[in-house]
């Protein structure tokens, strides 16, 4: 290994989401020196940019991790895909582009948890900052920041049905998901701009990436972090076969995301001992809940067979509809090209006894047999329910000392009695839905599940059978103050000194709704906190 090839003030992993955000807000002012160091390659491939391109990211391993999990004991043992951005820009480059915050209550719970500075109305600035929303400013949005904020292009007839629908069914219809309330049937906001995909990468890193004090280097794996004792003094990474190593003055910060930032923190002897111990790796700190308490959010298709001709299948599978739509998106913009994965939605509750939505649907106006499969040659569509607010919680593992290895990932979807009980409640209310007379005109048949699938346990079984992740994995670098968290309301690892995460992996619950936009919040208040941090640390200087 060659010795310190440079120093810098900050050196941040990870140039996704979260890295991106703080790369551009550590640089701003040009006092400090930061490397960016991102796995991935830079956000050439013109699929990112634009939004339907979102199908050919799921398989494309050049911009993508393709993990996947280990057999999910209470979803028949499947093993569930587990798609993240490699990639400048990171998973915001391959997501669908869906625009939610979350819920107020959401963050207030954060705080209640004794987390202080992150309730709703602590992290609603951040919010602000980040947004530049096209609607214009009031409360709850804002304007100027680096993150576009849409509308969906133009309405579709099939949207237009289901939320018609939603409200033969006596639920609200709600135009903006993050205003006042989050209940109701609409459009989803997208993070984009004249049809383009807005990832952290565009929004943020391009404005800073002429910054003189700013150094990005991709293609670059880091592969532990390094410590003087319990101080964080560096990162040694791997840049094809070189091994190399980068010294930081003042902090790393770790922005790899839910999988890999547990990952890189037990490959550097943080962690389970057991787990450690068992990989020959010297424990620097025995944190149980590093890679503990993985949540994500298990969504349900259910698939649908169109009466007409109008979904995306049919623009796909037609030569004439294909080139029109082409055309449309290079001269206006416009049509199917600028939509990501879901079109419409909605938040609704199951019950009476709930305070706010507690399951979530995306609307989807073409069908394919799995995520990211060939589209069905009929005119199709689907539309998915998934439970906000899981209590089943799981684990990410190393399994070897290298890197390159994927960690053993496990959600332990459905093993909590509450979230399978939601998810059954939550089909029988899309079904409702789907029922109305304003869907079932659009509405051949019900292929999946089948309709003689009624009872509770029949709805259970096919969840089991068919759920698969919605790619909203959180939580295991958990915020908190008890025995196992791993951040500090400042994002600090604790016990740890010089040494934060930034991402994901932070939150303490995975927050009810789509999970880009709050961690872009994270990143931009964990910017604010290490910039006002920065004042009082004094830099040290390792002599090597
Ligand atoms: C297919 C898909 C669809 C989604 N759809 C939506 C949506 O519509 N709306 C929404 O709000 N959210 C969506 N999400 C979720 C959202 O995009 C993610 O929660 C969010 O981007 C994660 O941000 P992050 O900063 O925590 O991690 P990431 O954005 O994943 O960034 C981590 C970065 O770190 C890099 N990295 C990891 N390990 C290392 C290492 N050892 N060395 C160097 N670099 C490393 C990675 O390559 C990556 O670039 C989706 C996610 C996926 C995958």
């Amino acid at each position: 290994m060659k010795p310190y090839a440079d120093c810098f003030d900050y050196i941040i992993v990870g140039a996704g989401t979260a890295g991106c955000v703080l790369a551009n807000r550590l640089t701003a002012s040009g006092r400090y020196r930061v490397l960016l160091l991102e796995a991935g390659g830079h956000d050439r491939n013109i699929w990112i940019h634009i939004p339907l391109g979102y199908g050919k990211l799921f398989t494309n391993r050049k911009v993508n991790w393709l993990y996947t999990s280990e057999p999910e004991p209470e979803l028949n043992n499947r093993q569930i895909i587990q798609p993240r951005g490699k990639v400048l820009g990171g998973s915001s480059s391959i997501n669908g582009l869906l625009y939610i915050r979350g819920q107020p209550a959401d963050f207030d719970h954060w705080r209640q948890l004794g987390n202080s500075g992150w309730s709703f109305d602590d992290v609603l600035p951040y919010f602000r900052r980040a947004e530049d929303q096209q609607r214009g400013e009031d409360a709850l949005h804002g304007v100027g920041g680096p993150l576009a904020v849409s509308d969906v292009c133009e309405p579709h007839p099939l949207c237009e049905a289901f939320i018609e629908a939603a409200q033969q069914a006596g639920l609200p219809r709600n135009d903006d998901f993050n205003g006042p309330t989050q209940e109701g049937a609409g459009y989803f906001q997208l993070t984009a701009r004249h049809g383009r995909r807005w990832s952290t990468a565009v929004g943020y890193l391009r404005p800073a990436r002429r910054r003189p004090n700013l150094t990005i280097i991709s293609n670059a794996l880091a592969t532990r972090v390094l410590f003087s004792g319990r101080r964080a003094i560096g990162v040694e990474y791997r840049q094809g076969e070189a091994t190399r190593a980068a010294h930081a003055n003042t902090e790393v910060i770790l922005a790899g995301g839910t999988f890999n930032s547990p990952q890189l923190l037990q490959l550097s002897g943080l962690g389970p001992p057991p787990l450690l111990r068992s990989l020959g790796i010297d424990v620097i700190a025995d944190m149980p809940g590093i890679g503990a308490d993985l949540q994500d959010h298990l969504q349900v298709r259910m698939q649908y067979r169109c009466t007409e001709q109008i979904t995306m299948n049919d623009v796909i599978h037609s030569w004439r509809h294909r080139t029109g739509a082409g055309l449309r998106y290079a001269l206006f913009r416009k049509g199917l090209l600028a939509i990501g994965a879901g079109y419409a939605g909605g938040f609704f509750r199951t019950s009476a006894l709930v305070a706010t939505p507690d399951v979530q649907v995306h609307f989807i106006i073409f069908s394919a047999d799995t995520a990211g499969a060939a589209l069905h040659s009929f005119p199709g569509f689907i539309a998915s329910v998934c439970q906000l607010r899981p209590e089943s919680r799981g684990f990410v593992r190393i399994k070897s000392t290298d890197a390159r290895e994927p960690p053993a990932i496990q959600p332990r979807y459905l093993s909590k009695p509450v979230d399978r009980d939601t998810v059954v409640a939550g089909m029988k209310l899309l079904r409702r839905i789907m029922r109305q007379s304003a869907m079932r005109h659009y509405i051949a048949e019900e292929r999946a599940p089948d309709p003689r699938c009624r009872s509770d346990a029949e709805l259970l079984a096919f969840a089991r059978a068919t759920g698969t992740t919605v790619f909203h994995p959180t939580s295991t670098c958990r915020m908190g103050g008890d025995s196992t968290a791993v951040v500090d309301e400042r994002l600090r690892v604790h016990g740890i000194e010089r040494l934060r995460v930034v991402d994901g992996s932070i939150m303490p619950t995975v927050v009810s709704g789509n999970t880009n936009a709050a961690i872009v919040m994270i990143a931009e208040k964990g910017a604010d906190m290490i910039l006002h941090d920065a004042v009082a640390a004094a830099p040290i200087s390792i002599s090597v």
